[in-house]
């Protein structure tokens, strides 16, 4: 894996919904049409911050292609979210000890608000348990 690699070459599933929906804000970052503060790029997921930070790190990484939830993903693309979950480590290594909060929202109900998915990294602070 490298930071900045070229398109995707996944050799896993096709993605669910179209693969370029006008209404996915995040393919669009992902295709560099809307500006974003990108940490890490490869072939499987790019990582960038959350434009409403929820704490001192707060990144969101998601796959290059389009799925809506973290089950979907597992199912399609489990290579995928496996990079997903080590992108997510790294940068909690490199910007808040090691140690982060990992989120998927999974549905409007639990607070799904962009339905292509995406790990919520969290950390820099502490957390309380249960989660609001
Ligand atoms: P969720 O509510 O789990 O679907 O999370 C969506 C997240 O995307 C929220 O934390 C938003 O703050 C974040 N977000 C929305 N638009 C952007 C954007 N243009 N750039 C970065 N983050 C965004």
């Amino acid at each position: 894996m490298t930071d900045q690699d070229g398109p995707p070459e996944t050799g896993e599933g096709e993605a669910s919904g179209a693969a370029r929906a006008p209404d996915d804000l995040f393919l669009r970052i992902v295709a560099g049409e809307l500006p974003a503060t990108i940490v890490h790029s490869d072939e499987l997921v790019v990582a960038f911050r959350d434009v409403a930070p929820q704490a001192p790190v707060h990144v969101l990484v998601v796959p290059r292609e389009r799925y809506e939830t973290v089950a979907e993903l597992a199912a399609a693309a489990p290579a995928t979210l496996a990079r997903l979950v080590e992108v997510a480590q790294r940068v909690a290594d490199a910007e808040c000890g090691g140690q982060f909060r990992l989120v998927f929202n999974s549905g409007p109900a639990v607070g799904q608000s962009v339905m292509h998915v995406h790990g919520h990294v969290l950390g820099g602070r502490g957390f309380t348990w249960p989660p609001g």
